[in-house]
């Protein structure tokens, strides 16, 4: 657990709340304003295993290149109960709900097949989850600003959606861990996104914890960060 403990110990300090919360107004607004152009709610819903290897294609080229790597290999998809990647027998699995998340959750399960493939070591691909889901949610965030720009849009508010619950429940654990008093208007947007009830005990989440740091690198180093971690070039970890 290397990895996930320095991002902890960069993470949960109180300095890192103002510019966490200008984050979370920035992700806000931007979902804010997707939701107030009155979205269309179609979008392509993958079945057929002719329909996930093409839409597994689709966004292994994306990836691929945004990650700057060359895979060769194709990874196996399937449709399951939950999305998730099993590094033992390196499958894909999709969620079967019919979800405009799919394609997100895609790019997501893809990273985590790069990551596994590529990164292991040094990166425990079982361990480390803080790092692995941060890496992952920005790389799948990413993907769904591209692909909302030539598809329906619903997607990017649904992982918006998912990304200010996490970032959210991040800013209120480490304001609650230093017992510092969150601004009125911070306050209503935890209150708006954030699921948790009692944040002092609330047990967090890789998930969380994961998005605010990737999302903190991110602003500081640039989206090539996600690029750079492929590489094994791990200084953008300072935040
Ligand atoms: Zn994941």
């Amino acid at each position: 657990m290397k990895v996930d403990r320095l991002i902890k110990k960069r993470l949960i300090i109180q300095q890192n709340l103002p510019k966490l919360e200008q984050i979370i107004i920035e992700e806000s607004t931007l979902l804010t304003n997707l939701q107030k152009k009155k979205p269309n709610k179609k979008y392509p819903i993958l079945k057929t295993k002719e329909e996930l290897e093409g839409a597994l294609m689709e966004v292994k080229l994306w990836v691929d290149s945004f990650l700057k790597v060359k895979e060769e290999q194709i990874v196996t998809i399937r449709l399951g109960k939950t999305s998730e990647y099993d590094k033992a027998k390196e499958e894909i699995w999709l969620a079967k709900v019919q979800s405009p998340r799919q394609y997100g959750e895609l790019a997501h399960e893809y990273t985590h097949f790069l990551q596994s493939e590529l990164l292991d070591p040094p990166i425990a691909f079982n361990d480390e989850n803080v790092f692995i889901e941060g890496h992952a949610r920005g790389v799948e965030k990413a993907f769904n600003k591209w692909y909302a720009q030539n598809n329906p849009k619903v997607g990017l508010i649904e992982v918006l959606e998912t990304s200010l619950e996490e970032l959210t429940n991040s800013y209120a654990y480490i304001s609650k861990k230093f017992k510092i008093t969150m601004p009125k208007s911070t306050s209503n947007l935890i209150k708006e996104y954030s699921k948790l009830k009692n944040h002092e005990k609330a047990v967090i989440s890789c998930y969380d914890l994961g998005n605010a740091f990737f999302s903190l690198a991110e602003k500081k180093h640039g989206k090539s960060i996600y690029a750079r971690i492929m590489k094994k070039d791990f200084t953008c970890l300072k935040i």
